[in-house]
């Protein structure tokens, strides 16, 4: 990957990237469309496919992520992606099974808060691999989705202070008709469950609509929200906050322009959303 790449930028061709886990829906597909239109037709696309074990607690779903390689290379061939690269653990952790691994990336501010409080290991994984891939696949740009907002402040932090020569986009969340966001854990929903998942949606409405003509104080709207939350009775509220959508910071007034996120258990399944207010 890396010695193509090379030969790429040494003939002027710019390299856009989409990095992901597989399973793709449209909203992955989104970000291809968004890669190729930043790099053009004499640009080359590369998505990678890895579900990147570092990213994963060993309580969480790694084993059972769901995977269809075929599937998601039909779709890409599609949508005329030049490269697929869909490294193995043995490539991108070598030595790891050896203890013979030991270097990670880790961003320390962004990355303590909401998500990085329920998944403490979480963002040092995912910095870890979107460098190396970084250095692997030598993208002009890379795009990612605002669905996991923090996860691309993370990475557009970690972009400036590491200096890599890279534009990061970051492209709208694309969702079901029904405003759930799409995510290939949705597959996890059973059908008592699925109907109830649109609560997150609503949720970031709701807070929306409260903020239109007036602020209101953050602890008073999350009394509300966990209330709003009481008519999905299968939802267990894991965080909702409210924050400045550049320093990731809480606020004690929601305002117009406030960031909102939301994590929501349905059984074992972890859902997360969020929206500028
Ligand atoms: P994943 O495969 O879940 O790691 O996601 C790969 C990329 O797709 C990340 O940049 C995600 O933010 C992005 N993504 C996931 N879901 C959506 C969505 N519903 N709309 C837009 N982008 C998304």
């Amino acid at each position: 990957m890396q010695s193509r790449a090379h030969t790429w930028k040494r003939a002027g061709i710019k390299i856009g990237f989409v990095p992901t886990m597989g399973f793709l829906h449209a909203g992955h597909l989104s970000l291809v469309k968004e890669a190729r239109k930043c790099v053009g037709k004499k640009g080359i696309v590369v998505v990678s496919i890895y579900v990147n074990p570092t990213q994963f607690a060993p309580t969480e779903d790694l084993a059972k992520y769901p995977r269809d390689l075929q599937r998601d290379l039909q779709l890409l061939r599609e949508l005329g992606v030049d490269i697929v690269f869909t490294p193995g653990d043995a490539e991108m952790y070598p030595g790891k099974a050896q203890n013979r691994y030991s270097t990670y990336v880790v961003e320390e501010t962004l990355s303590r808060s909401m998500e990085g409080v329920s998944r403490p290991t979480h963002f040092r994984g995912v910095t870890t691999v979107v460098a190396k891939l970084f250095n692997l696949v030598q993208p002009d740009v890379a795009v990612f989705g605002q669905k996991d907002f923090q996860q691309a402040a993370v990475i557009k932090r970690m972009v400036a202070d590491m200096n890599f020569p890279v534009r990061i986009i970051v492209a709208p969340t694309l969702r079901e008709r029904d405003g759930l966001a799409m995510s290939s854990r949705n597959k996890y929903l059973d059908t008592d469950q699925r109907p109830q998942a649109t609560i997150l949606f609503h949720a970031l409405q709701a807070a929306r609509a409260a903020v239109k003509t007036k602020s209101v104080s953050a602890t008073r709207l999350k009394v509300d929200l966990k209330e709003f939350l009481t008519a999905a009775p299968l939802a267990r509220l894991d965080y909702v906050e409210f924050f400045d959508p550049e320093t990731l910071e809480p606020v004690t007034q929601v305002k117009r322009g406030t960031q909102m996120a939301l994590a929501v258990y349905f059984g074992k399944t972890r859902l997360i959303d969020n929206v500028t207010l």
